[in-house]
């Protein structure tokens, strides 16, 4: 196995204000082309602490990798740390140079003096292109260490990454393991939603027994449980793929998304198989399933509107929800559910209306609705003949507001989801 290590470089990461997640999805990528990540650490932008940790990493790891620093701004101190623990001054290279300018062209603007020094690479290295900013990252290596600099902006070392970095590290990690007959690691993620941590390693336990080398890893989130299977070992494929198919068996109503999917996307995959429009209508959500949904490139071509509506008034005027039903049960009520559901589907002449009513907290709740208290509705036009078809389903959630929200947002979500399963099925049959 390939060693791998990961510094993260800027102030900001050390303050509290902001987080490293970078290294989230850089330790999945190195996994999957074969790098264990074995150590990672976060530096400020002081030159000679950063030089200190990259002569440290490199003494221990095959692959380094640096994000962040090689901004245009004197606190982006990288490229210069690089070359401080390499030995290996800089010098202005054309292609870095060619590479920001076009970038810059797309964008309208030209190199200012200070992004001209993010033409700087040491010497020796390979230019990385930056297919969404303007800084060039670079590749070298030294005593026997991959030293790979990455922007920090998360969508440019993500892209980086991947385009760049992944394909040289799975050349080089398939040399080394022809030469040493190496082991490789091989990682399943599976995403499940309506089911306790504690129920799931319940039902999971046996199929991992001891010394098989197979790590089972339970990650709860108020998105859910992700199961991950990790196995170290020459011949995992077949081994790996059977595992998989047994969990699936066993978690198959829980399971949404593998790998990297999320919810919206497996949702919006459905809606867009089966020709079918969407409206929403949030209360307690605030616009949060709106803002999923379209988190995901294309979505206009099945979500139509989405209605956040707090106010009894709001629910009157937009969705047809009617006062006498507020008055009777309470704007958190699966009849008002049932009503915003129905209201935002009928109004925007769609084919199936999502709603959510709740108490996200931390005040608002009393003994007969406490917090976390959430109602949410589907209603849907039939497919064949006339009518629709409506389904409420009542939550008790707990946590923070935050957490709530995103549960919420999660089972609504979800039971569209299976719903539209359910849907297909029948409209198959
Ligand atoms: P540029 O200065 O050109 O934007 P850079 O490579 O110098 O790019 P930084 O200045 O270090 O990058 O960071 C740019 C932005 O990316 C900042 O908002 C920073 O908080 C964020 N960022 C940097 N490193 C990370 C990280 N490891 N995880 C998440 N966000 C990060
Ligand atoms: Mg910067």
């Amino acid at each position: 196995m390939r060693r791998g290590e990961i510094i993260a470089v800027g102030s900001e990461l050390l303050l509290g204000g902001r987080l490293d997640t970078n290294s989230l999805f850089l330790t999945d990528g190195l996994a999957e082309a074969g790098v264990e990540v074995r150590y990672k650490s976060v530096v400020g932008d002081e030159e000679a602490d950063i030089a200190a940790a990259l002569r440290m990493a490199a003494r221990r790891a095959d692959v380094v990798v640096l994000t962040g620093g090689l901004g245009p701004t004197t606190d982006d101190r990288t490229r210069q740390a690089v070359a401080r623990a390499t030995g290996r001054p800089l010098r202005r290279r054309a292609e870095a140079l060619d590479g920001m300018r076009r970038q810059l062209e797309a964008w309208g603007r030209t190199p200012t003096k200070a992004q001209f020094r993010q033409g700087l690479i040491p010497v020796g290295a390979e230019v990385l292109a930056n297919s969404v900013g303007s800084a060039p990252g670079f590749c070298l290596r030294w005593k026997g260490a991959v030293i790979v600099a990455l922007p920090g902006v998360p969508s440019e070392a993500r892209a980086m990454f991947a385009t760049a970095v992944v394909p040289r590290l799975q050349m080089e990690v398939a040399a080394h393991r022809r030469v040493t007959q190496h082991r490789c690691i091989d990682r399943r993620v599976l995403h499940t939603v309506g089911i306790l941590e504690a129920e799931l390693d319940h039902r999971l336990k046996d199929l991992v027994g001891r010394g098989s080398g197979i790590r089972l890893g339970l990650l709860a989130s108020p998105l859910g449980v992700t199961v991950s299977l990790t196995l170290c070992g020459a011949k995992t494929k077949v081994m790996m793929d059977e595992l998989v198919r047994r969990v699936r068996r066993r978690l198959s109503p829980y399971i949404y998304a593998e790998g990297f999917a999320t919810m919206e996307e497996v949702v919006g995959r459905q809606l867009a198989r089966l020709g079918l429009r969407l409206a929403v209508a949030e209360s307690c959500t605030g616009g949060l399933i709106g803002h999923r949904l379209t988190q995901v490139p294309g979505s206009s071509a099945y979500l139509d509107r989405v209605a956040v509506c707090y106010s009894n008034r709001a629910k009157t005027e937009w969705l047809g929800v009617s006062e006498r039903l507020l008055r009777k049960h309470g704007a958190v009520s699966a009849q008002v559910a049932a009503a915003m559901a129905r209201g935002a589907r009928v109004k925007s002449r769609v084919d199936i209306g999502l709603s959510v009513t709740g108490i996200a907290g931390p005040d608002g709740g009393t003994a007969q609705k406490p917090v976390g208290l959430v109602y949410i509705g589907l209603d849907a036009r039939r497919r064949r003949g006339r009518g629709s078809c409506s389904v409420t389903k009542v939550c008790r959630f707990h946590g923070p507001r935050e957490a709530i929200k995103l549960r919420a947002s999660q089972t609504a979500l979800n039971l569209l989801r299976q719903w539209l399963i359910a849907d297909g099925k029948a409209a198959r049959s």
